[in-house]
């Protein structure tokens, strides 16, 4: 089956085209990144109609580069939540009018579920159960995936997801929006023992996570520093130590809990270097392996929504075309599938 993913649920227009025969047949992706510098985040409004702006070009883009036409595709796939409102409706409008035109079946997907199975898209996918970190912009969660649709929050932040909070101390370090990875880069520059921040909530048991604390205590750092690039690189790194040492313990913990050997990353902060790198370092000791998807797959776009409802239309579901978009939807709402 050749599904045609829509991905619009915040600030990027990824459109994708997945084969289950012979995998990803053509991706293509527009970051309105530029357009929301000058705000320093992202402005709903304008990202809703620079979806609208790029999105038909965009599908057309790929069609194009996959050489198919409308004959060729069996299936829409579009993302129905959680998102931004305006920003998730120009992409259902979008998969409504091709499933209604084209008399296709049509599939919503959830947006942290085509982040926890891009790594699927590998050349080397994990096999199920697994442990999934999520850490994204707006989410950062610890998974029991037993299957597709088979999910259990283990632990989930009770305030700024790992994303955000890379994003504001980066904006607190005169970085750019969206900072995480121009941190990561000074990070790169900076030389550790300087800084101590703290690793929160590691000191007592539990799977969830605080990230509001790290960014405070990152203000009150770069207030009282001298401001110097060198020193802005130092507090950069400590910060960034911090957020993955915090990670690694807990994901350690979660995997203790379930008994489970795999743990996936992903979210676009699975695209950072020293996560990576930690983690593979981690996996040293045998007690588990990493899987991760490859940079492209790791921040939003159309490709993992493609391979996720590629997976559900195969096995049978289907959304109505009457089906409203959803803002918030909890990831434990979906339905299991057993037949792939
Ligand atoms: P959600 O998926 O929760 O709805 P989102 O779609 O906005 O949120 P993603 O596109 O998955 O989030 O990821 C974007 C986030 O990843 C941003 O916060 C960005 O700073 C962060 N990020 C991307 N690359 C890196 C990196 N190399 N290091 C740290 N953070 C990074
Ligand atoms: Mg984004
Ligand atoms: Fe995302």
């Amino acid at each position: 089956m050749i599904v045609l993913g829509i991905e619009t649920s915040c600030d990027e227009t990824g459109i994708a085209i997945y084969d289950n025969q012979r995998g990803l047949l053509a991706h293509e992706l527009y970051s309105q990144v530029k357009l929301h510098t000058d705000y320093g985040g992202v402005v709903p409004e304008l990202a809703s109609r620079d979806h609208v702006r790029k999105i038909v070009p965009l599908v057309e883009r790929t069609l194009q580069s996959a050489g198919l036409d409308k004959q060729g595709i069996d299936g829409i796939a579009y993302t129905r939540g959680p998102g931004l409102i305006g920003a998730l409706l120009v992409g259902s409008s979008m998969a409504r009018a091709l499933a209604y035109a084209w008399k296709k079946p049509m599939i919503g997907v959830h947006h942290m579920e085509g982040h926890l199975l891009a790594p699927m898209l590998d050349n080397n996918p994990p096999s199920f159960p697994f442990v999934a970190l999520l850490v994204s912009g707006g989410h950062s969660m610890l998974v029991d995936v037993k299957g597709i649709g088979e999910y259990r929050v283990l632990g989930e932040s009770v305030d700024d997801a790992a994303g955000e909070a890379f994003d504001k101390t980066a904006k607190l370090l005169g970085l750019d929006y969206p900072g995480g990875p121009l941190l990561s880069k000074l990070a790169e520059e900076g030389e550790t023992g300087h800084y101590q921040f703290p690793r929160p909530m590691t000191d007592r048991p539990g799977l969830d996570f605080s990230f509001s604390g790290l960014k405070t205590f990152a203000a009150n750092t770069i207030r009282s520093c001298d401001g110097a690039h060198q020193t802005h690189a130092n507090i950069a790194l400590a910060f960034e130590e911090a957020i993955v040492d915090t990670l690694l313990i807990k994901c350690k913990r979660a995997l203790k809990q379930t008994a489970y050997k795999r743990l996936v990353l992903a979210g676009g902060v699975a695209a950072n270097k020293r996560l990576r790198a930690s983690f593979e370092n981690a996996t040293k000791s045998g007690a588990f392996e990493v899987f991760y998807p490859s940079l492209a797959y790791c921040t939003d776009n159309g490709a993992m929504i493609a391979y996720a409802g590629c997976q559900r239309l195969v096995a049978g579901q289907r959304t109505e075309i009457s089906a409203t978009s959803l803002p918030r939807w909890p990831l434990e709402n979906l339905s299991p599938l057993k037949n792939v």
